[in-house]
């Protein structure tokens, strides 16, 4: 998917692109409705994550949030699913987090692993492994929502501009000015296109979920901010259609996957949507959603990236990113930064590392969390392509 056309998404299959307004459509009746079912059963709303850890890369700064409502608050929750019952609850007298518009709910626990997805994994893409046990907690996300928290400053500046150097320093002038590509700098293009679509998707979740009076706690759309840190960047728009497009393709080539695998929580009620049914209406649609998806030419590009330059440089680098989040000082940005780091680490991983390998040689295994973690990336990139269709007054 290339830079050039303002309109169009080009795919690496010569001849052929994508309009905005059919991935708009794809994303509006295929993608959007189903995964917001989806992301709400007990399988996919609790993830499991390491919250305290240090920032390898510089000591604490002043990296803070300004509300109350930027940190993941730690409450016992008796609605935790049983086969990730937790096996040491935190001390009876816990905090009960009531502050903020919504309550927030974590479980310090050691969770069990389910036998038909991998217990741990060696994903090439990531710095940390979530997988494991230590110091792990579970949050429930419907619970903790990527919304504005007042982070920012210094702190914030200095995550996005370590991953932006680091593009910058590995491209050409051109390249970053996002003149025409130069096949030298395609590796660096394409982590540069994912990080920066995931960092719109991100400030149109903060501009749609926006403390906008403090004192009377009135949430509401800063559609200023929304304009001005992502619509009028045409690049930015065009960035945060390509990530999209590069999960969704990595969902479309896991989906034989994805529908055989348990889904088991002993709470997936009828009420609630039990993630197997739901899991397997969305996918039902996999056909829709490759009419744009499809079009990614993922042997071509690994096999480009190949030629060019190293995979493994690359993996290093992703993962470089993905260290990053242990730097992120506010605790609900550093919960989303690293969900949707290792959403995209899977996606990496799925797309690119097993490019080359038709589907009987590619045996994929996930871990729970993975595809957790990629579920909810890809409904989170659904909503902001949803949010900018919603709006159209603000596009102009
Ligand atoms: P920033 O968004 O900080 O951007 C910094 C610079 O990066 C800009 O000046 C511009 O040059 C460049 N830039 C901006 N957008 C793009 C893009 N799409 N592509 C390429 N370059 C770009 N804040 C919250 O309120 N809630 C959150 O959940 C949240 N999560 C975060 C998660 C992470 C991992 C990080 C690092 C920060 C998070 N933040 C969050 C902070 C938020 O992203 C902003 O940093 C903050 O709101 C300050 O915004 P800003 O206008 O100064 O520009």
């Amino acid at each position: 998917f290339g830079d050039g056309d303002s309109s169009k998404l080009r795919s690496h299959k010569e001849g052929n692109f994508c309009e905005y307004k059919m991935v708009n459509s794809i994303n509006e009746g295929a993608v959007y409705p189903f995964l917001q079912r989806l992301v709400k059963t007990p399988f996919f709303r609790y993830f499991k994550v390491k919250l305290q850890c240090d920032c390898p890369h510089w000591a604490d700064d002043e990296g803070m949030c300004r509300i109350k409502d930027c940190s993941v608050c730690e409450c016992p929750d008796e609605e935790f699913p049983d086969v990730l019952k937790p096996s040491k609850l935190l001390p009876q007298g816990s905090v009960l987090c009531r502050d903020g518009p919504q309550s927030s709910t974590v479980v310090r626990s050691m969770g069990v692993a389910s036998e038909r997805w991998v217990e741990s994994r060696d994903n090439p893409w990531t710095f940390d492994d979530e997988t494991q046990e230590d110091g792990i907690t579970y949050v429930n996300l419907l619970l903790n929502p990527e919304r504005f928290t007042g982070y920012g400053g210094n702190s914030a500046h200095r995550i996005w501009n370590s991953i932006y150097n680091d593009y910058s320093r590995t491209s050409s002038k051109a390249c970053v000015d996002g003149a025409e590509d130069s096949e030298r700098d395609l590796e660096s293009r394409v982590l540069y296109k994912l990080v920066s679509g995931l960092h719109s998707s991100i400030s149109i979740h903060i501009a749609a979920d926006y403390l906008l009076d403090e004192k009377a706690g009135l949430w509401g759309h800063n559609d200023t901010l929304l304009h001005e840190r992502v619509l009028k960047h045409p690049l930015r728009v065009r960035n945060l259609y390509f990530v999209y497009l590069f999960v969704l393709r990595a969902v479309t080539k896991a989906a034989e996957y994805l529908q055989s695998a348990d889904y088991e929580t002993s709470r997936s009620t009828t009420r609630e949507g039990s993630a197997r049914s739901e899991m397997m209406e969305f996918l039902k649609n996999h056909k829709t959603m490759e009419i744009c998806a499809g079009l990614l030419d993922e042997v071509r590009l690994w096999a480009a990236i190949q030629g060019h330059d190293s995979p493994i440089r690359l993996q290093k680098r992703f993962q470089n990113i993905s260290s990053l989040m242990d730097c992120v000082g506010c605790e609900k940005c550093r919960l989303w930064g690293k969900l949707q780091i290792l959403g995209l680490a899977t996606a990496l991983d799925i797309n690119l590392s097993n490019a080359a390998k038709d589907s009987a040689q590619y045996n994929l295994h996930l871990h729970r969390n993975e595809a957790i973690a990629l579920i909810n990336l890809l409904n989170r990139l659904s909503e902001s392509i949803h949010h900018l269709h919603q709006r159209p007054s603000v596009i102009g």
